[in-house]
């Protein structure tokens, strides 16, 4: 077998890659042994996907939604104890779901906690726009789920269809940042964190941590010696958190997505009629207090 990345043999690879990290909630979307070898696995996983969850909305993001690492911790962040004088001092902080934790650079700075004073924490709410490491994800994410779709029993035909060059592009731009300086996405919220849905046929209510799926858009039609041909412009969607991600497969262009959406009132390709959502009510972010566990950080 070889890789979709690379093209080197990857019979020996042991790594099964996730389209989007564990630590993004995803647990069941990941490609078979050897899809993607080890070393681009190892090369996306500490060049691409571990950039991204550092980054502040991310780790915002996860720390809100108690997103849990791979590895079962929760996501600390940097929170602000401000004192009686009302200056900031910064602190580390996190939540299971049960405890909130808070973590002093010094021990001196229980004094902030104990003496009335109060916590701040940065909530940010979108990711940087333009965002290199993001564009580079999405362009990953989207190459893996064209070969997800395909299913393993018919990847070898389609393997050599991958090689073609409207594919050509995303793949060099995802593994090695080649043949275009930022491939440009789409990015907007369709859902509030938090959300619900509610499965008519079994009627319990479910919240989605990330969805994925195509769009594609007809441009024309043309017969040809009596075959018929679609010109398609293949669209990649994810949405994680209630954030809409939108790449375009074929090139670094996303303005063909833009007059979709005008045309179709600005309604997700991923939103179904059949969906009912039932919006989180406000949960206030848990309170911190001396009463909350402490431990201190040495
Ligand atoms: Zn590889």
């Amino acid at each position: 077998m070889n890789c979709i990345f690379c093209h080197n043999n990857s019979d020996n690879s042991k790594s099964i890659e996730h389209i989007v990290p564990e630590s993004l909630g995803n647990k069941h979307t990941v490609l078979w042994r050897g899809a993607v070898c080890d070393k681009c696995n190892n090369y996306f996983a500490t060049k691409i996907e571990k950039e991204l969850l550092q980054q502040p909305y991310f780790v915002s993001a996860r720390r809100r939604n108690i997103i849990k690492t791979k590895k079962g911790r929760s996501v600390q962040q940097e929170v602000f104890l401000v004192n009686k004088k009302g200056q900031h001092v910064p602190a580390m902080f996190d939540y299971d779901g049960h405890h909130g934790n808070i973590y002093l650079r010094d021990i001196k700075d229980v004094d902030s906690l104990i003496k009335g004073g109060r916590v701040v924490e940065p909530i940010i709410l979108e990711p940087e726009a333009n965002n290199y490491i993001l564009s580079r994800f999405l362009a990953k994410c989207a190459f893996e789920y064209l070969v997800y779709r395909t299913k393993e029993e018919n990847f070898c035909e389609f393997s050599e269809y991958l090689k073609d060059e409207q594919f050509e592009l995303l793949r060099k731009y995802a593994r090695y940042g080649e043949g275009c300086k930022f491939w440009p996405y789409s990015q907007r919220r369709i859902y509030g964190e938090g959300d619900q849905f509610k499965d008519l046929s079994s009627n319990k209510s479910y919240e989605r941590l990330n969805e994925m799926d195509f769009l594609s858009i007809e441009l024309d039609r043309k017969i040809e010696n009596g075959d018929e041909y679609l010109i398609l412009e293949l669209y990649y969607v994810l949405v994680i958190l209630g954030i809409e991600y939108v790449i375009h497969i074929g090139e670094p262009d996303i303005s063909g997505y833009h007059k979709w959406l005008q045309k179709n009132n600005y309604k997700s390709p991923v939103e179904s009629i059949e969906d009912i959502r039932i919006p989180n009510e406000y949960e206030d972010i848990p309170l911190i207090t001396e009463k909350l566990i402490r431990k201190l950080k040495k």
